[in-house]
């Protein structure tokens, strides 16, 4: 078979099939003419030579197709059965994810631009409209909501009594923002309904340590979500379901919670995968007191790897773990130094 008339055979048969994948056509292309023309040469010279020439893809151009190729690859990473840890530690710590939604404080203005509203402005103050919380590595999600009427009447004592309940119980609360906005922002609703102060916990706000940590372009939850391929957040349609909300549309409140829910799930996630780099996180081996073992102190885990590696404080020299169930690394409380080692170091002056 002439050169001009493979050629010819192969742009007849990528006219019939456009739509068929190269290396597909090519295949086809050799199956169905070995038998008339013995001197076929491979699948994979009529794709390179011919199939890829007579689409347009030759030479520096198919290379760069394929360069590209690689470089915006969709990730494919399965996060379905992905965990950032391998077992989960059961701790005694109590430890409570929340999230919570409010209604936006409806005011009387003189303008939309640069505006500075006075209290005396104030139509109707902001007030909790649903919240949702669960504990860790559990399934179930405790949540409320109010109902249109109570909405409207802008009266959240009914569902704030059962997350002031939760806290009581919880030894460390997880929350996006918590430390500036869920937690305040329930406190507030608290001393309104006459509740007295929960009893203490401890508090991870993980805006607070992504903030710390990374240079995420923004430290959003959603956007930290999608950019560490985890779960991401339910769209809704924004303000405009705020005010069906303020309004007291049942329908609204119900998306409303359904949202809130999910949010509580994502951060779940979103907590499990940074929690390594939270520091300081609070001391989990206290709520697993083990005299045997020593307890990596951010997931409870015994499998703890020592490097060899050195922790020196100005005084001091501690010797170094990581933990190979949740990644996070630390150093052990017990100095190297001996009392006559240390008798003999030096120490120089700040000031
Ligand atoms: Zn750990």
């Amino acid at each position: 078979m002439a050169k001009s008339e493979e050629r010819k055979l192969v742009e007849d048969y990528c006219r019939i099939h456009p739509k068929l994948k190269t290396l597909t056509l090519a295949r086809k292309i050799y199956n169905e003419n070995i038998k008339r023309f013995p001197k076929l040469k491979s699948v994979e010279h009529i794709r390179r030579a011919y199939v890829n020439t007579v689409r347009g893809l030759g030479g520096k151009r198919l290379r760069a197709k394929t360069a590209d190729k690689s470089l915006y690859q969709e990730r494919n990473f399965d996060t379905t059965n992905y965990k950032p840890f391998k077992e989960e530690v059961n701790t005694s710590a109590n430890v409570l994810i929340l999230d919570i939604e409010t209604a936006p404080l409806v005011a009387y203005t003189w303008g939309i631009w640069n505006q500075n509203i006075q209290p005396s402005n104030i139509s109707t103050d902001w007030y909790c409209l649903t919240w949702a919380a669960k504990w860790l590595f559990e399934d179930k999600v405790y949540s409320a909501k109010l109902t249109g009427a109570e909405s409207l009447r802008q009266d959240d004592s009914r569902i704030i009594k059962g997350i002031w309940e939760l806290l009581n119980k919880a030894d460390i609360v997880i929350a996006h923002n918590g430390q500036k906005f869920d937690i305040p922002k329930l406190n507030s609703r608290f001393i309104i309904n006459k509740l007295h102060p929960p009893l203490p916990y401890q508090q991870i706000d993980t805006l607070l340590h992504i903030r710390r940590q990374f240079g995420f372009t923004s430290n959003k939850l959603d956007y930290v979500n999608q950019l560490l391929n985890l779960p991401r957040k339910k769209e809704n349609e924004g303000m405009p379901l705020w005010i069906k909300c303020y309004k007291g549309d049942n329908k609204a409140l119900k998306e409303m919670l359904d949202y809130n829910i999910e949010d509580v799930r994502i951060l779940e996630e979103t907590y499990l995968r940074i929690r390594a780099w939270i520091k300081p996180h609070p001391n989990m081996g206290l709520f697993i007191l083990d005299e045997s073992e020593s307890r990596c102190p951010t997931c409870g885990s015994t499998h703890l790897k020592d490097h060899g590696k050195q922790y020196r404080t100005t005084a001091n020299i501690y010797s170094m773990f990581s933990c190979d169930n949740c990644g996070s690394t630390g150093r052990k409380r017990v100095t190297e130094t001996t009392i006559k080692q240390k008798r003999h170091l030096l120490m120089s002056i700040p000031k």
